[in-house]
């Protein structure tokens, strides 16, 4: 890019990329997703859950229903509605947990919200004449939609608690599934459906000396309230006189830190990579607004959200927030309207400057809110904007003006170790009373060991071994040799940020296939070796398009740790696009004949 173009643009496009690959190539390490602790063994109390007020006490369980499903949380409840709606009687959900609600029943952290508008985030609002209370609702109100979901569609009746799946195998000689927990239960199923969340297990770094530290520690979704005081709202009284540390800084500290600033006496913040941190600008709820609102208004909402997010076009902008405000920058670039169609080249070069544009508002932002100089520069985020998770607060960046917080940036590097007394970092030891691990989920581990359990479908094959080189499907939900049994995962399906919404399209679609059976008398439903290796194809080359992006980004979940390698690729989303996929998925309801799919 010319000079010039620097005057009109006010940055350097070419000094810009530059400082982008370094801040990458200071991050890539070798050991990628291995470079993580996992929750097992002597760090398996990590995962124990602290918020279950009793423990239920039941006999094990040998019966059989019509449906299982696996998981508690938005996936599984709406597909509890949708099997409802559809007439089926027996459906058992299987839950961890001690309630419904999934990750809204883990994230209990102060400051936890979604950052996804809530009238298009929360699932089923209409179908419950529910409202909720902001615009950015907070995660109390998430949880009580969840459990509101279950009593509506009587999801508790069969329901249990507490209860970890240990096994699911078919059983050819009565085409029936076993499934079994750890609470010694063996029951019988028709069909599984297997809902058990993208970000369901915790990671920890895997630090030299994490096992020595002799304060106490909790990760952000396991939040010890007997220890902090407060509670989701904050107050965190117990902080009083604590030297607190926290380790991340992705979404979830985005929102817990002000909370963690307000409460301690010391506060240090251990960053790596910095977030992208926009406005939010959250409010409450118009009444009249509410109540004015037309039936349908959800999903035309929801439409509309996800048609403006995957960068499509639309005459109105219902959300209007900052996750439409950033692709309608970046559509805005390349110009729907124009009469000389762009190149692919051309529109790549747009959206860069666009990307450009959008990065340096939110840098600017953290320049100005941030009363410290290099604190300021620190917190600037240098990668495209869709690397991360963007953000959205209006108190993460204020938090570093209070006296007691410090961000430790330890420019790419990370925390050196973990000892007895705190965190070395940049070669100084912080001594610490708590760390709080903003680590995060683990993404791109084996299915089956986030799972927490092995499928054996015909003639005993395991999915763990069938995916061991990759997951193979048909639209993400089915895999041949696993009959009857349905998967709702990000992989090979369509994903977009407002992730109920994906998971609502496949609750539709396995409602659909369930109520085909019963009605044309069909017990055994697969898809095809022949159908899925053609999607899995399919899947492969849609993702030539990301491919440079994705090398291209800082390392974190959304690119394997900045190691994008064939099988991450192969387990990564339909490329297209979730609008293409909605669409593809309906144009297969309305073929009418489970195209791809054995019946017998
Ligand atoms: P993330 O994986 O996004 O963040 C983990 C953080 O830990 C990163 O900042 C990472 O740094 C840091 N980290 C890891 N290892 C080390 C180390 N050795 N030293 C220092 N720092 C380290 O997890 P989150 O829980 O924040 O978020 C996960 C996802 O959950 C989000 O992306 C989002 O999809 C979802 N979420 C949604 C919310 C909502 O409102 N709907 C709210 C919160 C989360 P680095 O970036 O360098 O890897």
């Amino acid at each position: 890019m010319a000079s010039n173009a620097m005057n009109d643009l006010g940055f350097d496009p070419n000094a810009l990329r530059e400082k982008y690959r370094t801040e990458r190539d200071k991050r890539l390490r070798g050991d990628a997703n291995e470079q993580y602790q996992e929750v097992v063994g002597d760090f398996s109390h990590y995962v124990d859950d602290p918020y279950i007020e009793s423990k239920i006490e039941r006999e094990p369980l040998e019966d059989e229903v019509d449906v299982i499903v696996v998981g508690g949380g938005f996936g599984g409840l709406l597909v509890g509605a949708r099997l409802r709606e559809a007439g089926v009687d027996k459906i058992r959900m299987i839950e961890k947990g001690g309630d419904f609600g999934g990750t809204w029943y883990w994230n209990r952290y102060p400051g936890a919200a979604c950052d996804v508008e809530s009238y298009v985030y929360l699932p089923l609002c209409e179908e419950l004449n529910f409202v909720p209370r902001e615009k950015y609702t907070h995660a109390p109100e998430i949880l009580a939609h969840s459990r509101a979901i279950g009593e509506k569609f009587e999801l508790y009746r069969d329901a249990c608690f507490q209860t970890e799946v240990s096994g699911a195998q078919w059983d050819e000689s009565i085409n029936r599934w076993i499934v079994t927990t750890n609470r010694n239960d063996r029951m019988l199923a028709k069909y599984v459906v297997m809902s058990n969340g993208p970000l369901n297990r915790p990671k920890l770094p895997g630090i030299e000396g994490i096992e020595t530290f002799k304060g106490h520690t909790f990760h952000t979704s396991r939040w010890d309230y007997n220890y902090t005081g407060g509670g989701p709202q904050g107050d965190l009284t117990g902080l009083k006189g604590k030297k607190v540390g926290i380790i991340g800084t992705g979404a979830t500290a985005i929102q817990c830190v002000p909370h963690l600033g307000r409460g301690a006496d010391e506060l240090f913040v251990f960053q790596r990579t910095p977030s992208s941190v926009d406005v939010r600008a959250n409010h409450p709820t118009d009444p009249e607004w509410a109540q004015n609102l037309k039936p349908g208004w959800q999903k035309e909402r929801m439409d509309n959200f996800n048609t403006l997010v995957s960068g499509g076009y639309a005459d109105v902008d219902l959300v209007n927030d900052g996750w439409t405000e950033i692709i309608r920058n970046l559509a805005s670039m390349v110009n729907f309207k124009s009469d000389k169609p762009l190149s692919m080249q051309e529109i790549a070069d747009k959206m860069e400057i666009a990307d450009f544009q959008k990065m340096e508002q939110v840098r600017d932002r953290a320049q100005t809110l941030v009363d410290d100089p290099d604190t300021a520069e620190s917190l600037k985020p240098y990668y495209r904007q869709f690397c991360k998770r963007p953000c959205f607060n209006d108190e993460y960046l204020e938090t570093f003006n209070l006296p007691g917080v410090s961000l430790i940036d330890t420019q790419g590097k990370g925390i050196d170790r973990i000892t007895e007394k705190g965190i070395v970092a940049n070669g100084v030891e912080y001594e610490l009373d708590c760390i709080v691990f903003a680590t995060g989920f683990e993404v791109g581990t084996e299915y089956t060991r986030r799972s927490g359990y092995d499928v054996i479908g015909r003639e005993g094959q395991s999915l763990k071994d069938k995916w061991q080189d990759g997951v193979r499907s048909l639209h993400g939900i089915h895999t041949n040799g696993f009959p009857n049994c349905f998967i709702i995962h990000t992989s090979q399906a369509g994903f977009t940020v407002n992730f109920p919404h994906a998971m609502n399209e496949q609750a539709k679609q396995i409602a659909y296939i369930l109520d085909y059976c019963k009605q044309s008398n069909v017990d055994v439903v697969e898809a095809t070796k022949e159908a899925e290796d053609e999607w899995v194809e399919k899947i492969i080359g849609l993702s030539r398009f990301s491919e440079s992006f994705q090398a291209s980004c800082t390392p974190g979940y959304y690119n394997n740790e900045g190691k994008p390698n064939p099988k991450s690729v192969q387990n990564g989303a339909y490329g297209a696009g979730p609008v293409k996929f909605f669409e593809e998925m309906d144009a297969w309801r309305e073929e009418g004949s489970l195209a791809g799919m054995k019946l017998s």
